[in-house]
């Protein structure tokens, strides 16, 4: 499976958690902590597992004058061809 199928799908079951079926409306994920401490842990586990896989999936650098930056936490740490950002993780395509 596809890292895009497997983030499809946990945030799909993330959705489903913080579903009100009465009302089909969204509920506030920290409210999921009074209904049940384990529920919110799940919650917050898929929630850690969808940020950590997205940045399996390569992003270009953003090409400045003098450096490189991060798509996602904008450091300028980026050496020429690095192969993941050193602050963040963040797999980088070039
Ligand atoms: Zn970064």
């Amino acid at each position: 499976m596809e890292i895009e199928e497997v983030i499809k799908w946990l945030e799909f079951d993330m959705d489903l958690m913080t579903l009100d079926y009465q009302t089909a409306d969204r509920i506030d994920p920290e409210s999921l902590k009074c209904r049940s401490e384990q529920e919110y842990n799940v919650y917050k586990a898929l929630e850690s597992a969808v940020k950590t896989l997205k940045k399996q999936i390569p992003e270009r650098t953003v090409d400045r004058v003098r450096f490189y930056e991060c798509p996602t936490c904008e450091s300028d740490r980026i050496k020429y061809f690095d192969c993941y950002c050193r602050v963040c993780g963040q797999k980088l395509e070039w």
